[in-house]
């Protein structure tokens, strides 16, 4: 154990309380009014959009929280926690609709205070209550009338324009449920890259979906004009994939190998990523060493605590969030060894890892 002096003492302190904060704020949420949210929609993530300490947070908005925001500070109790808390304001471009009455709205959302994302097909094949991932809402914000089931390329040029020049968006996220064809969704995902680029040339974009059948979508994504793409796992043990993600788990781990790999050759390496969740009942340690395999790959393991969110039938089923001391056990493991390895979010350019805001990697260094 090295001993430091008063003074690295008191740093690495505050930022060790930083650190638990933003844990422990990404599990129980604050009480805010977030002007822009994201209830539900495909993934394990939702919340309420701020920055804290000029990050993007996606935070749960809960009226129950200890967490309160007073002068534009988290304090606990009567407790100032230190951090910095600002909502992200309504953007520009959510007053406006296309020709045809769909509001922008529905086609892309503002994530964080710079992000525009997008679930082009907001169907999944795998959304059966037998199939359906246990954290996942991806046709929840369709039935609520939140988003339209698919989004054309042009609509989504059109959007991306608007967000771009009414709001600075400065990167896109798009992701997909996963379609019938042995492309698993990736072709929409090429077709809607190029227009976007089209109207918006050097606009960083990240595209999301899983494995395709045929790996040579991986490069089509990125002739189209991606900067890196997401293949998310969201678990690397067997057991709780198969519990967790009925459908998704018959996609073999040996797919998404090859897939991260054929991905790191054509993108490079650190602009490949995959969601590891934290809190489906993997081993930390386990989970730690599967993220420093994916390291090793060139793959950023993007570390997000799962959390319950309605409407999940994780949810429904009573599951609650981990503990925060998981969670940053974890987290703080991970981002270790990303510094170590030389890896950023902010080197992504584009995507969840890029944003962070549905992460704690970020607070932690990674
Ligand atoms: S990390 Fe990804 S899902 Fe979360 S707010 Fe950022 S872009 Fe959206």
């Amino acid at each position: 154990m090295s001993v430091g002096t008063d003074k690295t003492r008191t740093t690495s302190t505050a930022v060790d309380v930083r650190i638990t904060t933003r844990a422990e704020l990404a599990l129980h949420g604050i009480r805010v009014d977030a002007e822009v949210r994201r209830p539900d929609g495909a993934g394990p993530s939702d919340d309420g959009h701020v920055l804290v300490d000029g990050a993007n947070a996606a935070l749960p908005t809960n009226p129950a929280s200890p967490y309160t925001v007073r002068d534009g500070k988290v304090w606990l109790g009567e407790q100032d926690t230190g951090l910095a808390i600002s909502p992200v304001q309504r953007p520009q471009f959510y007053r406006l609709s296309t020709e045809d009455g769909v509001s922008y709205e529905q086609i892309a959302r503002l994530h964080g205070a710079d992000v525009l994302a997008t679930t082009v097909v907001q169907t999944c094949i795998r959304y059966g209550e037998s199939d359906r991932c246990r954290f996942c809402t991806i046709e929840e914000s369709l039935r609520s009338g939140a988003t339209v089931a698919a989004k054309t390329p042009a609509q989504l040029a059109e959007v991306a324009e608007a967000a771009v020049r009414l709001d600075g968006v400065r990167q896109m996220v798009m992701t997909t449920g996963t379609t019938a064809g042995p492309d698993r969704g990736a072709r929409n995902l090429v077709r809607s890259v190029r227009a976007v680029l089209e109207a918006v040339p050097g606009l960083p974009i990240q595209v999301q979906c899983e494995p395709p059948g045929d790996l040579r979508w991986i490069r089509d994504l990125h002739d189209a004009g991606a900067t890196s793409i997401g293949i998310h796992v969201e678990a690397l043990d067997e057991d709780v994939r198969r519990r967790w993600m009925p459908g998704k788990s018959t996609v073999p781990l040996a797919e998404y190998e090859a897939a991260w790999d054929e991905a790191v050759r054509v993108f490079g390496r650190n602009r490949v990523s995959t969601y590891l969740l934290v809190g489906l009942g993997e081993n930390p340690d386990e989970l730690i060493d599967g993220a420093a395999a994916l390291i090793e790959r060139g793959v950023y393991p993007f570390v997000v605590p799962f959390r319950p969110m309605r409407g999940t039938l994780a949810a429904r089923d009573g599951i609650g969030a981990p503990s925060s001391e998981v969670l940053r056990y974890v987290t703080e493991a991970v981002a270790e060894r990303l510094r170590r390895a030389g890896m950023s979010g902010a080197d992504q350019k584009a995507g969840c890892a890029a944003c962070g805001a549905c992460s704690v990697l970020r607070s932690a260094g990674g």
